[in-house]
């Protein structure tokens, strides 16, 4: 019954001749660290997005980072956000001595609800970070405008959403956007991670605070790090950019595949809200009660028959153990509660071929 010879992983990066020409090139020139690679791979990736500014840094989790910091984010501000993604977005905000505020998730795109955000308002509020999950943009346009309405900053974690679109415009081009280059990600330099605004002066704010606060030669201005991305990093960033579009193209197709064949009862598939460009970071189903399987059960039956698949993510984040500790353990997002007990992803990524995705399909459609 278990075909031993199939192993299909839940993602992978694809890293091909161009990406290894291009690093030994680095490599051989000497210049290894912070250098003229990163410079060129910011002003590509940024104008990929639509923003005057990129400030590439070592990873998504400091990029939100310094993003929060670069914008005076701190001690006494709420920053409103989603409980429903990986921890890192909320994590951004403790980092700057600031309290996050969770609002709950629609139960359509899993993204922010801007009603719940409405709600959680208070005259402390200083911004919302808003994450793309999945790949799937949140309502921007809504969201942008409650944060003009009530002069908060808006902040865009796009770590899932490289070349995701609302209204024709990119993810992370609304507000302050955040990316991650992870090796898992729509496209990846291994580590890595890039913010993204039209703001000159918070990008300039960013290129302090990533390379500690160094305004010349040994002169420092402000308390920095040390957060830069390499020439290596950015060399393989560069071709990845390359092959972002047709890489999403082949998400989107082999999700659209999914959704045309993927047919059992108490299994919802994802969607695409109108105005919306999903670039499925990840393809998640939700397994309801009217399905045969508990999800568990579900999980367990895919990976026996080689077929790669995770939650994301099992548990809201206040109700992650740092967060009880924090106090936080009492917020309530009953549907973001409702979707992290149900959700499974599936393998979407662009190296799948014709013969797995007819296997997945087949293989979840014969669930009992
Ligand atoms: C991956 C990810 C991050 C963190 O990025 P790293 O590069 O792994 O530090 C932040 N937020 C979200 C939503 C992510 O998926």
């Amino acid at each position: 019954m278990v075909d031993e010879k199939v192993k299909i992983p839940i993602s992978k990066p694809i890293i091909g001749d161009e990406e290894i020409r291009r690093v030994v090139e680095v490599l051989k020139s000497g210049m290894v660290a912070h250098g003229d690679v990163v410079n060129k791979f910011e002003e590509e990736f940024s104008n990929y997005i639509g923003t005057s500014n990129g400030v590439a840094v070592s990873n998504g989790t400091v990029a939100l980072d310094v993003a929060l910091k670069a914008l005076d984010i701190g001690e006494g501000d709420e920053v409103i956000t989603t409980p429903f993604s990986f921890i890192a977005t909320a994590n951004a905000i403790l980092f700057q001595r600031a309290k996050p505020v969770f609002a709950d998730i629609e139960d359509k795109t899993y993204n922010l609800n801007p009603e719940s955000i409405l709600e959680k308002i208070t005259p402390k509020t200083k911004a919302v970070l808003g994450v793309h999950i999945f790949g799937h943009p949140f309502d921007v346009k809504t969201i942008h405008e409650i944060c003009q309405d009530h002069g908060l900053i808006l902040l865009e974690d796009s770590a899932q959403a490289h070349g995701a679109e609302f209204a024709g415009r990119k993810a992370g081009s609304f507000g302050v956007g955040c990316f991650s280059f992870y090796a898992t990600k729509n496209i990846t330099t291994s580590e890595g991670g890039m913010i993204t605004t039209s703001d000159r002066e918070v990008a300039e704010k960013c290129r302090l605070l990533r390379n500690h606060g160094e305004v010349a030669k040994y002169q420092h201005a402000i308390l920095g790090y040390n957060f830069r991305m390499t020439n290596i990093q950015a060399a393989i960033g560069l071709s990845q950019l390359e092959k972002l579009d047709k890489f999403n193209n082949m998400r989107r197709r082999n999700a659209e595949f999914f959704n045309r064949h993927i047919n059992v009862e108490g299994l919802v598939k994802p969607v695409e809200i109108r105005k919306a460009k999903h670039v499925y970071h990840q393809y998640v189903v939700r397994v309801e009660d009217e399905f045969p399987m508990s999800r568990e059960q579900f999980e367990r039956y895919l990976k026996s028959n080689g077929i790669g698949c995770a939650v994301h993510y099992p548990t809201p984040i206040y109700q992650q153990p740092v967060y009880v500790k924090l106090g936080f353990g009492n917020s309530k997002c009953p549907v973001a509660e409702d979707v992290s007990s149900k959700v499974l992803s599936l393998p979407v990524h662009p190296e799948l071929t014709g013969e797995q995705l007819e296997y997945i399909v087949q293989t979840v459609n014969s669930a009992t």
